[in-house]
């Protein structure tokens, strides 16, 4: 098993990783930068080191500064957590040639899989149903355009490199292709210094539907079963649950050795995530994302599978120690990402100081925040403040807990997104399930007025 591994982020995943450590017995090393001097994973760890300012260029991004910190520090291994440098190919190579452990897949692995253009192609190679777009990049627009009118409108433009919901426009038609093609491009420079588009069809609303992997380094993958993020605004997530709600067991199936065949082609190892498209009985891959997801704990709750534990012991050598026939899905699991922002100003980003703070609490909740009472949200960085989660035995309860849950949730200080996703919780047509990723769009009215009172609510509906 590693010794002593840098937690090289910040937030409620470099908190994560530091109780997987400890769990584990191993030494845990924080960076930080100098916006996150007083933040809680700084506190709690066994050790930490200052990398550097508040922007993440010159700190959580500084591939130099992280490794300098690892050797200095006597680590034998490098947790990226999510974002920042996770799925950065040449971090985990410099990692590798340092003779540090990069906890997740190989550079060449990362490489294969990240570049979403790219990976496409090699899906379809694999047998992988995609949606239908370019086969790799898009060389310029007269290439987009001849794609689009191969598909057929709308399209979507995607950035090889995305994350995160950015560098994707959508386009209803020839005439708008050149200017959404500028703003994606321009976009995608700005976010990951690469502009590569591709073009893919737009699918009317469909459902997002993930599956969660684990892959060995002696030829073992398996899979955890899936979960619907169709809840999202921009094409990001908002609100998460495991296990997907209506497929058939055979959809299921099809949709989990799909996601193990993908994982297998890019040679993959440690923790996962295969993102599917799912439109009516069909599913489409989207992306692979070669990192630790930030709904990951919705699948830890509904499998009892410790996933940051898996990926420790993965990058120490070891084999699964599940088998495909372990994996049994208990309940149901919900997640609402808790952000600071407000979602009447289009979800403006907002941080600032946490005035007052309570976390709800009792049977199947749990909290992954590194907020406490005082402590000041920097504006730098993700706006995420803190996730919770409930399970429950079936779906209503488990939506029922998580009404509760945000009922006792109180912060004070800045606003935040709850009210927000209490609204959803109780929206029919949330509450019947099988979502599309227009629910938000489609209901943003209704969801943003707060006037109605709790107890109307609960009269009319479940
Ligand atoms: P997804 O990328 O599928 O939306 P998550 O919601 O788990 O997955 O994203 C994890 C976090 O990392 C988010 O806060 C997102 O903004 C950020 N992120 C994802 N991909 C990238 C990337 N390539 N570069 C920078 N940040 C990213
Ligand atoms: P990111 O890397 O930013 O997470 P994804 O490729 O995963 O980008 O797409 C993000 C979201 O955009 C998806 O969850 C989905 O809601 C929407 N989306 C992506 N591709 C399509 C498509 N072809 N048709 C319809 N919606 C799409
Ligand atoms: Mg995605």
């Amino acid at each position: 098993m590693l010794k002593r591994v840098l937690i090289a982020n910040r937030g409620e995943i470099a908190l994560r990783v530091l109780r997987a450590c400890r769990e584990l017995g191993v030494d845990t090393v924080a960076v930080y930068s100098e916006a996150d001097a007083e933040a809680l994973h700084v506190h709690l760890a066994g050790e930490a080191v200052c990398i550097g300012p508040a922007r993440a260029a010159d700190s959580y991004l500084s591939q130099d500064a992280l490794l300098t910190v690892a050797k200095a520090a006597g680590c034998d291994g490098i947790h990226p957590g999510y974002g920042f440098l996770s799925e950065n190919a040449d971090f985990a190579d410099a990692c590798a040639e340092e003779g540090i452990t990069f906890i997740g897949p190989s550079g060449s692995a990362i490489r294969k899989a990240g570049s979403k253009s790219a990976a496409r192609d090699l899906m379809r190679k694999a047998g992988v149903p995609v949606t239908p777009g370019s086969a790799g990049p898009a060389a310029s627009v007269e290439d987009a355009l001849q794609t689009a009118e191969e598909v057929g409108y709308p399209v979507l433009l995607k950035a090889s490199a995305g994350g995160g919901g950015r560098g994707i426009r959508r386009c209803d038609n020839a005439e708008a292709l050149p200017a959404a093609w500028a703003e994606a491009k321009a976009e995608a420079m700005a976010c990951f210094s690469s502009g590569e588009l591709y073009v893919e069809k737009l699918v009317e609303r469909p459902r997002h539907i993930e599956v969660q992997i684990l892959a060995d380094r002696h030829g073992n993958t398996i899979h955890l079963g899936d979960r619907d993020c169709s809840i999202q605004r921009r094409n990001q997530k908002l609100i998460e649950e495991a296990p997907a709600q209506g497929l058939t067991p055979e959809l299921r199936a099809a949709m989990g050795e799909a996601a193990v065949k993908a994982a297998q082609a890019v040679g993959y190892e440690g923790a996962g995530t295969v993102e599917f498209l799912l439109d009516g009985g069909h599913f489409y891959f989207m992306e692979m994302n070669t990192r630790i997801q930030v709904e990951h704990g919705v699948t830890e709750m509904v499998t009892g599978v410790d996933l940051v534990r898996q990926q420790l012991r993965i990058a120490s050598g070891l084999p699964l120690d599940i088998a495909q026939e372990d994996v049994c899905i208990q309940g149901h699991a919900i997640e609402c990402r808790i952000n600071a922002e407000n979602p009447a100003a289009d979800f403006l980003p907002c941080p600032g100081k946490v005035e007052f703070l309570h976390f709800p609490g009792g049977t199947g909740v749990r909290i992954d925040s590194c907020l406490y009472n005082g402590c000041i949200m920097p504006p730098y960085y993700d706006s995420l403040a803190a996730k919770i989660l409930a399970h429950g035995a079936n779906r209503l309860e488990a939506i029922r807990k998580m009404r509760r849950c945000l009922e006792e949730f109180t912060l004070e200080g800045f606003p935040t997104n709850a009210d927000f996703s209490y609204e959803i919780l109780y929206h029919p047509a949330f509450v019947r399930g099988r979502c599309s990723t227009a629910f938000l769009e489609d209901h943003l009215p209704e969801l943003l007025d707060f006037s109605r009172r709790v107890h109307e609510k609960e009269a009319d509906s479940v």
